[in-house]
């Protein structure tokens, strides 16, 4: 029986080195990301294309995908706020752009300067210009703080689902539900998902999950009961959120790896070689505090990658047995 894929793409590159204290090196940058590619990721998001005053660490986005699209031909993609960052990401090649709509106000203002309603212009003119372009590039839209707002505190349900249907009306090709500052809990996720679902159908299609308050995989969960096969996740859960401080990264993808290999899905996804791409954080970044259970504990010997948890059938005489010696 072929394993049922779930697809990961790794954001640390983008997501965890925003938030790093020192600026990893380009070359170091290129070759972590090429590390993680040959164990198997089918996607990383390489960086963003933001001010480099601001985020001084994202100042080489140009270079870094430039240089990995002349190697790879899928799985190379950029975060970009607005019509110029799409600009650039499509003309260093990226296969995919990943842009960011918060659905808090307040959280929209303090990160794209914009409201939650002018950024939805904005996407506007992103998905047209994209489509006037001679080649495609997916257009993955990220619905910020779907979860909760360290500024604005709880989103209600009915603003996310009327951002969401606001999104795909825009023209994003995929719809990430993220909880940017990882307030978000198992019942929540479950719920949001089949709420924005109901609107706006398969154009939801990943989680973006951060691990703040320790659920993370909890909600990782929820969401594949619920039929999401896509997630981004961050190599040693590097990162964190400019608006929550003492907020961790997202949930870290060993560990993801971990749980969805243990329970029979197929990522394409080497864990031994995952983890060993974790040495150039330790070496490049010091002060960053490295997160990761798998990488704590070591590989079991129970792990077995693609293994199928097989279902248990009592028969007749099992039946029989238990009746007659009650445990
Ligand atoms: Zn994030």
């Amino acid at each position: 029986m072929t394993k049922e894929k779930i697809h990961i793409c790794e954001v640390g590159p983008r997501d965890g080195l925003q938030m790093a204290a020192a600026i990893m090196p380009t070359r170091v940058k290129l070759d972590w990301i090429s590390q993680m590619l040959a164990a198997g990721l089918p996607e990383v998001e390489a960086g963003s294309f933001v001010p480099a005053k601001l985020v001084p660490q994202m100042a080489d986005t140009q270079e870094i995908i430039s240089s990995l699209t002349q190697v790879y031909s899928s799985g190379i993609s950029a975060l970009a706020p607005n019509l110029k960052g799409a600009q650039l990401a499509y003309a260093a090649g990226a296969h995919a752009v990943i842009v960011p709509v918060s659905v808090s106000d307040g959280h929209s203002l303090a990160n794209t300067r914009k409201s939650t309603f002018d950024q939805i212009a904005e996407l506007e003119k992103i998905a047209a210009w994209i489509h006037e372009q001679d080649r495609p590039m997916r257009l993955d839209v990220g619905c910020a703080t779907a979860l909760g707002c360290s500024i604005e505190g709880v989103i209600p349900e009915k603003r996310v689902v009327q951002v969401a249907v606001a999104l795909a009306q825009a023209g994003a090709d995929i719809i990430v539900l993220s909880d940017t500052v990882g307030y978000g809990h198992p019942a929540q996720v479950r719920a949001l998902i089949r709420a924005v679902r109901l609107e706006v159908g398969d154009k939801l299609q990943k989680l973006h999950l951060h691990d703040t308050m320790g659920l993370g995989l909890a909600n990782a969960l929820a969401g594949l009961e619920e039929g999401i096969r896509s997630f981004d996740a961050s190599l040693a859960g590097l990162g964190g959120c400019p608006f929550a401080p003492g907020a961790s990264g997202n949930i870290v993808t060993e560990d993801l790896v971990f749980m969805l290999h243990s329970m029979g899905f197929d990522t394409g996804i080497d864990l031994e070689r995952l983890l060993s791409a974790r040495q150039i954080l330790s070496q490049t970044l010091p002060d960053e505090r490295l997160h990761g259970n798998v990488f704590a504990a070591g590989i079991p010997k129970t792990y077995k990658a693609y293994s199928k948890v097989q279902e248990v059938v009592l028969d007749q005489s099992d039946r029989m047995r238990l009746a007659v010696h009650p445990p």
